[in-house]
């Protein structure tokens, strides 16, 4: 019974050794970029809706080349992104957003 328990003691200072060992070398390479949560603009206001006609907001959505930006990026939700998209493709249709970077 405590040889058991002295074994599972070993394999945990084990594990936090490697931990150690790796650690240090991946914080100097990689520096963690700070995570902010995003939540999606349309779900958080009820008021905030997905209109094709309103370039201004959409702008927010795209690049500078006028591709649409993905959810990681913006945060919204897969139900509000699907709609933007929508949104975005008419807005290009109606000349409101460009199809290509001016
Ligand atoms: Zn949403």
């Amino acid at each position: 019974m405590s040889e058991e328990l002295e074994m599972k003691a070993e394999a945990v200072e084990e594990d936090v050794k490697v931990e150690e060992e790796a650690a240090p070398e991946r914080v100097k390479k990689y520096k963690k970029p700070v995570s902010r949560k995003k939540v999606c603009a349309f779900c958080t206001d009820k008021n905030n809706v997905i209109d094709y006609k309103d370039g201004a907001k959409l702008r927010r959505y795209i690049t500078e080349n006028g591709k649409i930006l993905p959810r990681r990026q913006t945060g919204t939700c897969a139900r509000h992104q699907r709609e933007l998209a929508v949104a975005i493709k008419r807005a290009r249709v109606m000349a409101i957003l460009p199809f290509k970077g001016e």
